[in-house]
């Protein structure tokens, strides 16, 4: 039997919420209202994580603490059945399955809900972008970007968001754990516009699961032929299903 790798986007794919958004849900109406504010001022439907890191500051400002936006982290949905799901997986595929994390969060917001559900040790990779305390105010967090403002753009044509080209994390990685060739199956769980580009550049018989009336969705639906998108698309709506798939692999 081969090798599979699970790949998941994270926000509203392997949990049930926007991670950028929730924290500032939970906390505060006014800078929740701001963060949208400064999104719609950009394109696209996702946040970058410039807009999050400058409203992050501005709650760290108004008085919100580190332990605060930590808890925020931890009442975060995660749906019973996802767990079920990877933890089922894992237990019967055993070194065959990998599971491979690949989102637009940034670590310390994954990294705390990982470890909140006792899921700490199940990615083998989280790629995503990175964040710190700061080190003047214990209380801000500061977000970057995968790919650096000053390193050259990544040049995706597909629509990545200028901080991370998923499709070029994903081969990368496939590059590094052997090549695409030491798979068997590639299995990618997403929502968001920018999860189109890792299943453009995925083959034949690798599954799409592809959460239903999203983004990713719609530009499958309008996109998904001009591209000749090969992955075979499976949709889902909670949770259940994504157990349901799991256990045909
Ligand atoms: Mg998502
Ligand atoms: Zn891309």
């Amino acid at each position: 039997m081969g090798k599979t790798l699970i790949v998941f986007d994270f926000d509203w794919s392997f949990v049930d919420q926007d991670t950028d958004r929730w924290v500032f849900e939970v906390l505060s109406t006014p800078l929740r209202r701001l963060l949208q504010t400064r999104k719609s001022a950009g394109t696209g439907s996702q946040c970058t994580p410039d807009v999050v890191h400058e409203t992050m500051a501005d709650l760290a400002e108004a008085g919100f603490t580190k332990e605060q936006v930590l808890d925020a982290l931890r009442i975060l949905p995660v749906h019973p059945a996802m767990k079920r799901a990877v933890r089922g997986l894992k237990e019967r595929k055993g070194e065959d399955v990998e599971f491979l994390c690949l989102s637009n969060s940034n670590v310390v917001y994954i990294g705390t809900i990982l470890k909140h559900h006792g899921l700490e040790d199940l990615f083998s990779e989280i790629i995503t972008n990175p964040a710190e305390w700061s080190s003047e105010n214990p209380n801000r967090l500061n977000i970057g970007r995968r790919l650096p403002a000053s390193e050259p753009p990544h040049g995706c044509t597909i629509g990545c968001l200028a901080n991370m080209c998923k499709g070029d994390e994903l081969e990368a990685y496939l590059a590094k754990r052997g090549g695409r060739d030491a798979w068997d199956k590639v299995v990618y769980v997403g929502d968001g516009g920018n999860d189109f580009c890792p299943l453009v550049r995925m083959k034949a018989g690798d599954w799409g699961l592809v959460r239903k009336g999203m983004e990713l969705d719609e530009r499958i639906r309008e996109e998904g032929d001009k591209v000749g998108l090969k992955v075979v698309v499976k949709k889902w709506e909670q949770a259940w299903q994504i157990e349901e798939y799991f256990q045909e692999l």
